[in-house]
């Protein structure tokens, strides 16, 4: 672990003097914040996002971890949400008004779909959806009233990568801003910001903190972008994380280097033992050199995460149930990024966020998870036997 990630994760933005000496920083569960004269109180409303008065706006176990968390996103300032899908959208909102237009990659997170394509658009902020694998189709989408390209890379289920570089210069060049959902690589694996994209995006329930036990979300960018969306989208909409769930990401977050390195082992061998499989027709996993982007994503990402999309060779439904039913050490469930390794087929997917209903039933996301890779390995070959 190097020097300064350990640092981080386990010191940054930390005052002992103040949390009575103790190793862990207690968590300040108050809503509010008392001053003993009239000047103090003058003082403090004067600085508002930087003092504590009202937890929605500003609470000291927040401000620990959000610093934590810009550090590890290589930006100026981060903001913590009390859901990755309230940062997408404050962002969203921070940077377009009526009359503007969005790119967006297609098939990205399926309520940030929704937020484009049946919030945002009563408010007259329309929205295209690309093909990202070429940037350039970012480039054709482009209009005059374009304010917003938005990049998931990986997008979610079909894991298929947008060279951030590209359609960071491609926005610069026309004076439009970019937001990056990193929330399948975490900071660890990708840094956006490095390569030139304004906003970055995570659900902070999965990887960040890692113990499935939090819903929250983090927003990160240059300070002044973070100052905007802090005075405007972030106080008006109020979706402020609770002080103890800003506590268990901080415990979270000291043990990230550990879990998502071996979460990405795991899946490494995982991806290899299922790409090997006469019942498996393709496993959408970057790290494959046969994966069609695996170049991109050895330039631009440090390592491939522990989320994969597994394509059956199965004749119909009931053949990926029994495959499905069969996993003993997968629970059906959807989010990831926790302990414990998870499925998610395809065919369970009609809800009201149905969006993926255009894709073939044959699909089975996996997440993997921190348990021993030779018992997931088994479990699978098993429930592949029984297919
Ligand atoms: C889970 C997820 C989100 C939404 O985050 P929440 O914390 O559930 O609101 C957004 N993007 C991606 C890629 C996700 O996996």
């Amino acid at each position: 672990m190097s020097d300064d990630l350990s640092h981080l994760l386990n010191h940054l933005g930390e005052d002992r003097p103040h949390g009575f000496d103790a190793v862990v920083p207690p968590v300040v569960q108050s809503g509010n914040f008392a001053y003993p004269t009239v000047a103090a109180m003058r003082a403090v409303v004067q600085q508002e996002f930087e003092r504590p008065l009202y937890t929605r706006g500003h609470n000291p176990t927040v401000a620990t971890v959000r610093r934590k968390l810009a550090a590890l996103e290589h930006a100026e300032d981060a903001l913590l949400f009390s859901s990755g899908s309230a940062a997408i959208a404050a962002a969203v909102i921070a940077f377009t008004k009526a009359g503007d237009h969005v790119v967006c990659v297609h098939k990205p997170y399926s309520w940030t779909r929704k937020l484009l394509s049946e919030l945002l658009v009563r408010f007259g902020v329309e929205t295209t959806y690309v093909d990202g694998t070429d940037a350039e189709n970012y480039r054709r989408a482009i209009r005059p009233n374009t304010a917003l390209l938005i990049t998931e890379s990986p997008n979610s289920l079909t894991f298929e990568l947008q060279d951030l570089a590209a359609v960071a210069a491609i926005a610069r060049e026309n004076g439009i801003v970019t937001l990056c959902d990193n929330s399948y690589s975490s900071p660890l694996f990708q840094n956006p910001i490095d390569l030139g994209i304004d906003l970055v995006a995570h659900s902070g329930t999965k990887y960040l903190n890692g113990h499935s036990d939090v819903v929250c979300g983090v927003l990160a960018g240059r300070a002044e972008h973070m100052r905007q969306v802090m005075a405007h989208e972030f106080m008006t909409l109020g979706a402020a994380p609770s002080p103890h769930d800003a506590w268990l990401l901080m415990r979270g977050l000291r043990t990230l280097e550990l879990r998502v390195h071996r979460s990405a082992d795991s899946a490494e061998r995982v991806a290899r033992f299922l790409a090997a499989h006469p019942k498996v027709r393709r496993v959408h996993w970057p790290g494959l050199e046969s994966h069609p982007q695996h170049a991109l994503a050895r330039r631009q990402m440090q390592r491939c995460a522990g989320l994969m999309t597994i394509d059956l060779d199965a004749p119909d439904e009931a053949a990926v149930e029994r495959f499905c039913d069969g996993l003993r050490r997968f629970l059906i469930a959807v989010s990831w990024g926790g302990y414990e390794s998870l499925q998610w087929p395809v065919c369970a997917l009609k809800g009201p966020s149905g969006y993926y209903t255009d894709l073939p039933f044959t699909l089975v996301r996996l997440y993997i998870g921190l348990e021993d890779p030779d018992l997931l390995i088994a479990d699978l070959e098993n429930a592949l036997a029984r297919m």
